[in-house]
């Protein structure tokens, strides 16, 4: 074969694992023959996500009658669980406490092992129909709770099933697992739950996977793989969510002790709780394999007689779609150690044999290293570019995979040719040229820290030190090595990743040790086929891997993610390398100007649309005290749409006016003062004694605000509160209660964060020393778009975790 055409064959090749990696990503084409009716699926979610419905709001309530409803009509015992939740996250500080008024659906499906059973043996399937505030949430949760009422009305027409089965649908999901809370914190039927089925959503298109189990998960990755088509689950995310907090409402009941699995889907970033996660947004194939994970799952463990036969952790992964791999963690280990021993002996025999020499190993390692600070500078500069660019990270973040594909053509040539270069022998001016492209890099993107400089700065020794050895850099062995270090420290820190890495180095040495052994080392024809073949494992199982990543991290570690792709692809450098040597040393130059131009046109040349609007932020804010009313918005852009409304007459100020311990530059407008319902207390009881007194008032929001502050002044020494007869931590009382009661009095207040009051109000209870009055702040969030909005174009729309398009009123309130 000629070199053309072997560059033409890697490139197909290599063309066509990207595309079938991508492939993997994305949900499975509707199932038939489940018994899942589409139709009514997509009714469910065009119902639940009609329009925003967080917790405590109308459309809040109109989602639950609907659910309960749709229970009642399938003949399955409803109940609504109403209880107050006092919520401190167990590892963040506490800036707040959250004190939520949630509704949770119940619907119970007897099993045939009866009730009055002592044993932890009944089956929750939950999800969540609360949305955060301004998304409609269709992918987030109501894929889910949709998917959930389809499993129950399948389920309910069936013959009993073995183990008594509760669909748990909670409220408050959004704004701390409150509802999940309050079922396994508070419900007696919690006692009897032995398995959770969770199901989540942070986007709107994409497989839905199982990436979370609790420990000793063998009897249950072997009863997914009995059960669920089309299975997409990998221990990798196991190990990850293994040491990491995730916040879904399966950390609730896992942490109380109940074994669980955890599915979600998490490509279109974009949408996560935005007003774009809508019914028409919801990719039908990601609904339907939801579904059948629902089904297939809930099905299959309320049916499995005895719970928790294997014990043990499992290693799984997909081949691809619907084909898992697992084996024993013992069985992980001894192939991680094989491989590793393989390793060795390969590069000893090496050595021996003189076609690695430790000069050209050592001299591959530095270019390797050269290569990885080249390539971490400059995303580490793009990212720092964006930050500061107009919307730049959510500009991005609405192209979903595509950038990623800029980036890796971009990568892939600078490997090629760099790495040609590096082994070809490097001359002067290859000393100054990259580094002073680095320096200047970072200094156009806007750098401020002085450490970003180190990069460019570190390249001149060390490619000074390359050229100055004798022996050119083996960047093939080096990568290996490094990869094959790698593999060890996985495989002892987080064994159930490691097959990511023992695989494609195992493909690697094999293509390796067929070559040397059998086939001789040959330059010819089948050395090539062998690089192609043993290209193929890292190929298959790293591309979708990165894609995921990609996905769910957003923008998060681009950094950290193209290192990963460049050591990736140095593990199968010789193919690389054909890219690199091609047209005289120029092809990778092409391949990587091509990428710097996609990278350019998607960086500077996008725009927002309708499918993919801008957020911004405008709210009406309402100071009670003052009787002013005024508009707040934190997104005026010259010329925008924002600033035309807004006009000459904004000026500027800090949003901690509204909210003590807000610092954020805003412009406000002054308006005309509405028609306004701000919240009343109305205090009940004052007793007296011993120095103290016990206040006791009555909370209630006649504007039915979804969301209300309620500020204690930090030095009226408040000795201990409650909340519908829950106790509330004070700072001062809890674990870290110094550094608490400091930041407290530095903010000059203490804060509750209220979701969902009732509209009959909650009582509260405040225990401080006697003749201090207690001044409280009261900051209610009505959402909603406030009467004289302008109408936003429709390419933007609200911003996401923010008070845009609702009305804000703010009073402060002295108890005596
Ligand atoms: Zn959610």
């Amino acid at each position: 074969m000629a070199h053309w055409q072997k560059l033409l064959i890697s490139a197909l090749f290599l063309m066509f694992m990207l595309v079938f990696g991508y492939r993997q990503t994305l949900a499975p084409e509707i199932y038939t023959g489940s018994g899942l009716d589409l139709a009514e699926l997509n009714r469910h979610v065009s119902v639940i996500a009609e329009k925003p419905h967080p917790i405590g709001s109308a459309a809040n309530r109109e989602v639950r009658d609907y659910i309960v409803a749709y229970f009642d009509s399938l003949g399955l015992r409803t109940e609504l669980q109403k209880t107050t939740v006092v919520y401190r996250h167990p590892t963040r500080p506490p800036r707040a406490t959250i004190i939520g008024f949630v509704e949770n659906i119940i619907a119970y499906l007897p099993g045939r092992q009866g009730p009055g059973s002592d044993t932890a043996d009944d089956l929750v399937v939950m999800g969540h129909y609360d949305s955060r505030p301004l998304t409609p949430g269709a992918g987030d949760d109501a894929s889910a709770t949709a998917s959930i009422m389809e499993a129950a009305r399948i389920m309910a027409d069936g013959p009993a099933p073995v183990h008594d089965v509760i669909f748990l649908i909670t409220d408050g999901e959004e704004m701390g697992l409150l509802g999940a809370q309050g079922f396994f914190r508070q419900h007696p039927a919690a006692q009897s739950v032995g398995l959770v089925l969770n199901f989540e959503a942070r986007g709107s298109y994409g497989v839905a996977s199982m990436f979370e189990t609790s420990a000793n998960n063998a009897w249950l990755i072997e009863g997914l793989i009995d059960s669920t088509p089309d299975l997409v689950a990998s221990s990798l995310s196991y190990e990850i969510y293994r040491n990491m907090p995730n916040d879904t409402d399966m950390s609730i009941s896992k942490g109380e002790g109940i074994p669980g699995l955890n599915f979600a889907f998490v490509a279109g970033l974009f949408d996560y709780h935005a007003m774009t996660d809508n019914p028409e947004n919801l990719d039908v194939n990601t609904l339907a394999h939801q579904a059948n994970n629902v089904l297939a799952t809930a099905q299959h463990f309320a049916n499995l007689e005895t719970w928790e036969g294997a014990k043990g952790d499992l290693t799984y992964f997909n081949l691809w779609q619907g084909t898992l791999v697992s084996y024993s963690e013992g069985l992980a280990v001894a192939l991680g150690l094989l491989v590793l021993v393989l390793g060795v002996w390969l590069f000893t025999t090496a050595l021996r044999a003189g076609t690695v020499t430790p000069g050209s190993s050592g001299t591959g390692l530095l270019g390797v290293l050269i290569i990885f600070l080249v390539l971490y500078s400059l995303f580490d500069n793009l990212i720092v570019y964006l930050r500061q660019a107009d919307a730049g990270i959510t500009r991005l973040t609405s192209l979903g995979e595509w950038p990623l594909l800029a980036f890796f053509i971009f990568a892939l040539g600078l490997i090629a040719w760099s790495g040609h270069r590096l082994e070809r022998g490097l001359g002067k001016l290859h000393i100054i040229v990259p580094a002073a492209v680095l320096a200047l890099v970072t200094f156009l993107a806007g750098h401020t820290s002085l450490s970003a400089f180190i990069p460019p700065l570190l390249l001149i020794p060390l490619i000074w030190l390359i050229r100055s050895r004798a022996s050119r850099p083996d960047l093939w062995t080096a990568a290996i090595c490094t990869w094959g270090l790698l593999t060890a420290a996985v495989l002892y820190f987080a064994p159930h990743a490691s097959y990511l890495f023992i695989w494609p180095l195992a493909s690697v040495l094999f293509g390796i040790v067929i070559q040397r052994n059998l086939l001789g080392i040959s330059k010819g024809n089948a050395r090539y086929l062998t690089l192609l073949t043993s290209a193929f494992i890292p190929l298959l199982m790293l591309t979708p891997v990165v894609i995921l990543a990609y996905l769910a991290l957003g923008l998060g570690l681009p950094q950290a993610l193209m290192i990963f792709c460049t050591l990736s692809l140095l593990l199968i450098w010789p193919l690389v390398r054909g890219f690199g040597s091609a047209a005289r040393g120029k092809a990778g130059l092409l391949i990587m100007i091509a990428g710097l131009a996609m990278m350019t046109v998607i960086v500077f040349a996008r725009n927002f649309d309708a499918r993919h609007p801008r957020p911004e932020e405008l709210f009406y804010a309402v100071d009670v005290d003052q009787q002013q009313g005024f508009w707040v918005s934190p997104d005026v852009r010259p010329g925008s749409w924002l600033d035309k409304f807004m006009g000459a007459g904004a000026s500027a100020a800090n949003k901690s006016r509204i909210m003590p311990g807000y610092e954020q530059d805003i412009l406000i407008l002054d308006g005309d003062l509405p028609a306004f319902d701000a919240a009343g207390l109305t205090v009940n009881s004052g007793l007296t004694g011993d120095g103290m007194r016990e206040i006791g008032f009555h909370i209630q929001s006649p504007g039915d605000a979804e969301y209300i502050n309620l500020l204690f002044a930090a030095d009226a020494s408040v000795s201990s509160a409650m909340v519908n007869g829950f106790s509330v931590p004070v700072p001062g009382s809890g674990d870290n209660s110094d550094s608490e009661r400091d930041s407290a009095v530095a903010e000059k207040w203490w804060r509750w964060r209220m979701y969902g009051l009732p509209r009959e109000g909650a009582d509260i209870t405040i225990t401080l020393a006697a003749d201090v009055p207690l001044p409280v702040r009261i900051v209610e969030v009505d959402y909603g778009t406030p009467a004289g909005a302008p109408a936003r174009p429709e390419d933007s729309m609200s911003k996401p975790y923010s008070w845009s398009d609702s009305m804000v009123i703010f009073q402060t309130v002295i108890l005596k």
